[in-house]
């Protein structure tokens, strides 16, 4: 299974990586994640990501192509994987298609997580609270400034994804549960 998900911020996008991590037994591989760990360990990609991120922009596309390049070579990406926040833009996703076409390894289905704009700084902001995991980039301006660049960069990844017959839309709104089920299903009927 190679796989995208795709949507908004607060989508879910993270919590339904971990079901198709668990149920085909592929890697997770969130650019969003690698960056962060990038930051705590103060390396020269995380300093240069850092306020980028803060503000809720996205990191340069070579940036972000270069991590998955790297992480797309590594063994437990030989079987499968499931991507979560890449890509990001028409370029990254061009960008893999080179990568995934030089290896041969076509993607499977880019699944979207579709949500109500309005539910999204909400629901961002339940989660920091529940989890007790506030990110920086969590506060209502930067929300909402990442809500508008995905409206304006990601979503037309959409129609990208339409015209290779690869999307598969399921509905973001329902309960966790419920989303994973119609993942399962859209995938495997
Ligand atoms: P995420 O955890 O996926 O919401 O990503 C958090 C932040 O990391 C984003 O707001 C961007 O600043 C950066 N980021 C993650 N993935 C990408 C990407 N594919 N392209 C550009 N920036 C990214």
């Amino acid at each position: 299974m190679r796989l995208i998900l795709l949507g908004p911020p607060g989508a879910g996008k993270g919590t339904q990586a971990q079901f198709l991590v668990s149920r085909y037994d592929i890697p997770q591989l969130s650019t969003g994640d690698i960056l962060r760990g990038a930051i705590a360990d103060q390396t020269p990609m995380g300093l240069a990501a850092k306020e980028i991120m803060d503000r809720g922009d996205l990191v340069s596309d070579e940036i972000v192509c270069g991590i998955v390049s790297e992480r797309l070579d590594s063994p437990d990406a030989a079987n499968g994987f499931v991507l979560d926040g890449f890509p990001r833009t028409i370029a990254q996703a061009e960008a893999l298609e080179t990568m995934l076409q030089e290896k041969g390894t076509p993607l499977d289905a880019v699944v979207e997580i579709k949500v109500d704009a309005d539910a999204l700084v909400e629901r961002i902001q339940t989660r920091a609270a529940e989890s007790g995991n506030v990110r920086a980039d969590d506060n209502e301006e930067v929300l909402r400034n990442r809500i508008a660049v995905y409206r304006e960069l990601t979503e037309p990844l959409v129609a990208f994804y339409t015209k290779r017959g690869l999307v598969k839309s399921v509905d973001g709104m329902a309960e966790i549960e419920q989303v994973s089920e119609a993942i399962k299903n859209v995938l495997e009927k």
